[in-house]
């Protein structure tokens, strides 16, 4: 397998970038390029990272960031999850206060 990652690396630079196009790790990352040049003009849900058009999609407010979604119901999963982990980050910072004065005493 070195060997051929060697024979391939000692091709012109031209012929290498055809040869990875076709490589299979390229396209899940591709893929990714793909999504973000076909969310240009248009939003991408952030939830589920699905494409949306300006008109469909569905702006909410969470804590003072604006986040754009394509459903009602990724629209609550996120806020769902937003609102979970800010707990979980309130009730952490409390735990380590209440740490720091039970080692003062
Ligand atoms: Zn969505």
């Amino acid at each position: 397998m070195k060997d051929i990652y060697f024979r391939i690396y000692k091709l012109p630079k031209e012929l290498q970038d055809i040869i990875y196009e076709f490589n299979v790790e390229h396209r899940p990352l591709y893929g990714k390029v793909l999504k973000q040049i076909l969310a240009i003009g248009n939003y991408m849900c952030d939830n589920c990272e699905k494409i949306i058009s300006k008109s469909e999609a569905k702006i909410k407010f969470i804590f003072f960031q604006k986040y754009r979604f394509c459903s009602s119901y990724c629209s609550y999963n996120c806020r769902f999850d937003i609102l979970n982990s800010f707990k979980r980050n309130i009730l952490k910072r409390r735990y380590k206060l209440r740490v720091k004065r039970y080692k003062k005493l």
